[in-house]
């Protein structure tokens, strides 16, 4: 039997019409995540804004480039996923493997301290999440980090990439010895609490170079010290107490 043509609607047709419902529904689902996602990012920004005001300006941190560098940087992408709303909370927060992100008062406290910026060099000792590393990169600093753990560095390397921060160069090793190849540093952030300066840092500090770094022992609470280095004179001074994670040596 041969059926009439124009009553049977051709597969092609019917296919089109079937992919057409597809992308109809497909886009009615993600345009309230598009939304979503739009609003979530607004309150991350709003959240941060008012970390600055509160936590940042109005306990003392005047530098306006230190501002800047933490207004840009999103550190809820710095944090695990399930604590992402607590990123901006006035506290440190655990990032894996024991290990903590600094309160954001203490990281833009060690930055205004470096002072950095545009053509300086700085070396961080414990990359961790890599948010240290992503605020000193905001203000154009070239940045070179050390991280013992090899699979934080890794985990690092690739936030930093995947948010644009690709300048930074991250190395997993024993900070300890520094990053000879890069040396002199214009400033060296150290994220680890040491019982004592380790001496090659010293040695790779620039003339006139600043080194910031929580001395004491470890678990208990230790001094931020600022080290200075001119000529063959070294002079530290204690800047505040605080609390970190232990300095490491490699086995
Ligand atoms: N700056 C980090 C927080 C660091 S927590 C951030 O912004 O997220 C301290 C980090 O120092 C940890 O990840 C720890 O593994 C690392 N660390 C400890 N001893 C180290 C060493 N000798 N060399 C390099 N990294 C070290």
């Amino acid at each position: 039997m041969r059926m009439h043509p124009a009553r049977q609607t051709p597969f092609s047709a019917r296919a089109g019409r079937i992919l057409l419902l597809a992308s109809a529904l497909l886009l009615l689902l993600l345009l309230p995540c598009a939304a979503l996602a739009a609003e979530e990012s607004a309150s991350f920004g709003q959240a941060r804004e008012q970390m600055v005001r509160s936590q940042l300006e109005r306990r003392g941190i005047s530098d306006q480039t230190t501002l800047q560098a933490m207004r840009r940087v999103p550190r809820h992408n710095f944090v695990p996923e399930s604590l992402a709303r607590e990123a901006y909370a006035d506290r440190p927060l655990p990032i894996g493997y024991g290990q903590t992100i600094s309160q954001p008062y203490i990281v833009a406290y060690m930055t205004q301290v470096v002072a950095p910026g545009p053509g300086r060099r700085i070396l961080e000792i414990g990359t961790g999440s890599g948010y240290q590393a992503a605020v000193l990169a905001a203000t154009g600093a070239e940045v070179y980090s050390i991280e013992i753990i090899p699979e934080l560095a890794e985990s690092a390397t690739e936030r930093l990439r995947r948010l644009g921060f690709e300048t930074v160069r991250v190395k997993a090793g024993d900070g300890y010895f520094g990053w000879a190849e890069n040396a002199p540093f214009d400033a060296i952030v150290v994220t680890a609490a040491a019982e004592f300066i380790p001496p090659p840092l010293l040695d790779q500090l620039k003339d006139g170079g600043r080194m910031v770094i929580p001395v004491g022992t470890p678990f208990f609470v230790q001094t931020l010290m600022l080290v200075e280095k001119r000529g063959t004179e070294i002079t530290t001074n204690s800047l505040m107490p605080v609390r970190f994670v232990p300095f490491r040596r490699a086995e």
